[in-house]
């Protein structure tokens, strides 16, 4: 196989990653060793490495994988995140995604559990909530996010983000949704993912907040 051109930025890149992580941490939302986040560096992905705490994190918790099959590349003492290839399937669909953070965050983990349907299919709907500007979408009154089943085989969930965004849906946003498991979002950059992350996790606290207590899935999932 031919070498892949790494960016020159990668070390930049390792500690981004490592201070983005440790303050997703500091914020709740990457409790022990959960979440996972990357960036390309050039013709590669640069991703966090499994297992590690995110409380204290740094730039050598992370590996240079192989777009295609994930694999580190020679030189990589680490193992990457066992979610990496739900990122690549991103990157695979999306040229200008340069940078995915997943996490399990309390709001829009709440709400894909609500939303989901145990194999997939499920939607979330954020209906004229003027939060959803944030996610840079073509029609943000009325933004569609995907419920993905929590499949155990994390090939499986990656192939379903896969179809998610072939053919690209109108108006994508950029975030799907996993039942009982989390949120996946993606951006140019990992300061524009990060926002996202926070954005669509206070959209769904206010889907939650605003919900029909006696029917909290009537909140767009499923209508
Ligand atoms: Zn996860």
């Amino acid at each position: 196989m031919k070498p892949l051109f790494i960016s020159e930025e990668t070390e930049t890149f390792r500690a981004d990653l490592a201070a983005t992580a440790r303050s997703l941490y500091e914020q709740g939302w990457m409790p022990g060793t959960s979440g996972n986040l990357s960036v390309r560096s050039g013709e590669a992905v640069l991703i966090t490495a499994s297992g590690r705490s995110k409380r204290t994190l740094c730039e050598h918790d992370t590996v240079l994988v192989d777009p295609d099959g994930g694999s580190p590349l020679t030189g990589e003492s680490e193992w990457p995140s066992a979610e990496t290839s739900i990122h690549l399937a991103v990157y695979r669909g999306l040229s200008d995604a340069s940078a995915v953070i997943h996490a399990h965050t309390p709001y829009a983990t709440a709400l894909a559990t609500l939303a989901g349907t145990g194999e997939g299919g499920g939607r979330v709907v954020f209906e004229e909530l003027e939060l959803a500007k944030g996610l840079g979408v073509a029609d943000p009154l009325r933004v569609e996010l995907p419920v993905l089943a929590n499949w155990t085989d994390v090939q499986r969930i990656a192939a379903d983000a896969a179809a998610h965004l072939d053919p690209m849906p109108s108006n994508l946003a950029p975030a799907l949704l996993v039942e009982r498991h989390g949120v996946t979002v993606w951006g140019a950059t990992l300061d524009q993912a990060r926002d996202r992350l926070e954005c669509v996790e206070e959209l769904s606290r206010l889907a939650l907040l605003t919900a029909d207590r006696s029917n909290p899935t009537a909140l767009g999932a499923n209508r």
